[in-house]
């Protein structure tokens, strides 16, 4: 699915309106695909290691949608829509594999900005207040968010072997990327730079300068 690759062409002669339904569509399409390549793998035995990882990254995936609503909220840009809206895919996309081995979920019925994860609470907080100061600073933040992300799952897939968590975590590393690309170019756009604080430094230039991934993510 080439979600991203085409947001910037079906904007042409689109309403903004349109174009936020046509991303909400696009993501409905790929967390379906998701949830039935999810069913259809088996059910393997879960490590230690596997429902921690799972624990955090369904929470850290509520922290970037949560982060991206509240700046879309702020300033209106529709990047923070549409990526918001695709956290919501990603973070989905966990509730299915914690709810297919009957884990419990931390979110639970937890709003906007409520974390169980003190320190995911913590980096909310920090977030939202360094977003709140300009629109560059949101995309710094957004920038924080993904490089954050893209070290998680890289750690965690490292540590996971079920073939369902590596699908999931490999879709959301791809979708992370993504959203890196953009959020790279609208801070350059701005004629300022980011520089990685989480991956290494090549990994982010090796990202930022390859195309953007398509199929389903
Ligand atoms: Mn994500
Ligand atoms: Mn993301």
């Amino acid at each position: 699915m080439a979600l991203w690759g085409t947001l910037a062409i079906t904007q042409i002669g689109c309403s903004d309106a349109e174009v936020l339904d046509n991303n909400v569509e696009e993501e409905q399409l790929a967390l379906n695909d998701l949830n039935a390549q999810i069913s259809a793998l088996p059910q393997e035995t879960l490590s230690d290691a596997e429902i921690s990882g799972l624990m955090h990254l369904r929470e850290e995936e509520k922290l970037a949608q949560d982060v991206y609503l509240f700046l879309y909220q702020k300033y209106g840009t529709n990047i923070f829509n549409n990526i918001g809206q695709s956290e919501s895919t990603h973070m989905a996309a966990v509730g299915s594999l914690i709810e297919k081995y009957g884990l419990t979920d931390p979110v639970d019925t937890n709003g906007p900005g409520v974390f169980e994860n003190q320190e995911l609470q913590n980096l909310y907080d920090t977030l939202v207040a360094q977003g709140s100061e300009s629109l560059l600073a949101a995309y710094r933040v957004g920038a924080t968010i993904e490089d954050l992300d893209l070290y998680d799952l890289a750690q965690m897939l490292a540590q996971v072997d079920n073939q369902d968590i590596t699908l999931v975590y490999e879709n959301l590393s791809k979708g992370s990327r993504n959203h890196m690309r953009s959020f790279y170019g609208k801070i350059t756009g701005e004629g300022a730079t980011y520089s990685a604080q989480f991956i290494d430094q090549a990994l982010l230039e090796a990202i930022v300068n390859t195309p953007k991934e398509t199929g389903s993510h």
